[in-house]
């Protein structure tokens, strides 16, 4: 345990943001918004950065303990990586303006841990702040997956953009989805989101009513845990495979104007890897890049530029 006074200093020499709202959806999901004290740079939709806190906050109770922390290690800062996710629509539902967001906004989830898996070391503390504290905030924004990769259908009229995302995974996505929306993107945009529960789709709302406005827009959840599921889980890969999303959005994926973006739960994504350019599968449930590849997608690694983008959570 640390005396005051070093908490104090500790906490001015390093947390450089405030968070300046906490809305949280229930007791273990949360929008934070954090206001930089440094201004915020321009970064890309989809990119990343990261939040820390000090070892010496305090965590949550029902957080797998951590090993009793030595001297060094109280003094340093926890800090993980956050896709930037975005509020999307102001207060009067119409997309926000780009200039007048001051804060960044990120879409967390509390993770506890369970048997055999390590003690989680950022979220049990985040979850116990409150508006006005202070945060560590990366001044370095980064990451691959944004919509860069999709330059070659952006300007095509009719192509196709789908998101897939498990839990916070539609963090990044709905920058994304903001942007291609704001700057009159004319083809389909796709957004699928598989959470456990209904309670954990804190976006939904704000996406049912953009769908009235914007009819290239569909929105799709999916629940892994509610009563009406449990028998019959639905994931993304189900979702797909059966051929009930494309006849949702009434048409078929093709490789030749579509890209797919994907977030979150490795177990959906599927990532092989890659030995002498042989694709070697995860085993069990196929993932959405394996499903797709068998249907002509490629996904985009090292230096192929291909059509399917992921970003692994953990
Ligand atoms: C590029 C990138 C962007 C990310 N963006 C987000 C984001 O926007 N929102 C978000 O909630 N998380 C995001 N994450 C995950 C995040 O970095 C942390 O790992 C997560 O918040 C847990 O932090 P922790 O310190 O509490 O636990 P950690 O010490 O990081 O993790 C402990 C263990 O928990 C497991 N775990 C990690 N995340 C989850 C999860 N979401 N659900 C279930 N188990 C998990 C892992 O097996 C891990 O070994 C991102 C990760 C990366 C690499």
């Amino acid at each position: 345990m640390l005396d005051e006074t070093s908490i104090k200093e500790l906490s001015e020499k390093h947390y450089n943001g405030t968070l300046v709202s906490i809305e949280q959806t229930h007791e273990s999901l949360a929008l934070f918004r954090v206001k930089p004290d440094f201004p915020i740079p321009d970064y890309k939709s989809g990119q990343y950065t990261t939040l820390g806190l000090g070892y010496w906050e305090p965590r949550h109770e029902d957080a797998v303990p951590e090993k009793e922390l030595n001297d060094k290690k109280i003094r340093r800062l926890v800090r993980r990586a956050y896709s930037v996710s975005h509020p999307v629509v102001n207060s009067d539902g119409e997309l926000f303006k780009p200039e007048k967001l001051d804060f960044l906004e990120f879409y967390i989830v509390l993770v506890i841990g369970g048997e055999g898996q390590p003690a989680p070391g950022l979220t049990p503390r985040l979850f116990l702040k409150n508006e006005g504290d202070r945060i560590n905030v990366g001044q370095k924004f980064t990451g691959e997956y944004t919509l860069n990769c999709m330059d070659d259908i952006r300007e095509r009229d009719g192509s196709l953009v789908v998101f897939g995302g498990t839990g916070t995974g539609e963090g990044p996505h709905n920058r994304m989805i903001w942007e291609l929306l704001s700057t009159g993107y004319k083809g389909r945009i796709a957004s699928v989101n598989v959470v456990r529960y209904k309670k954990d789709l804190a976006y939904e709302a704000i996406y049912r009513e953009l769908e009235k406005k914007y009819p290239n827009l569909t929105y799709h959840t999916l629940t892994t845990r509610e009563s009406d599921t449990l028998h019959n889980k639905v994931y993304v890969q189900d979702y797909i495979e059966s051929g009930q999303f494309e006849e949702k959005i009434g048409r078929k994926m093709d490789p030749s104007d579509t890209h797919i973006f994907l977030c979150g739960n490795p177990a959906m994504l599927g990532i092989p890897k890659v030995r002498g350019g042989e694709k070697i599968w995860p085993e069990g449930k196929m993932g959405v890049i394996q499903i797709m590849e068998n249907r002509g997608f490629t996904m985009d690694y090292s230096r192929t530029k291909g059509n399917i983008h992921y970003e692994k959570y953990w």
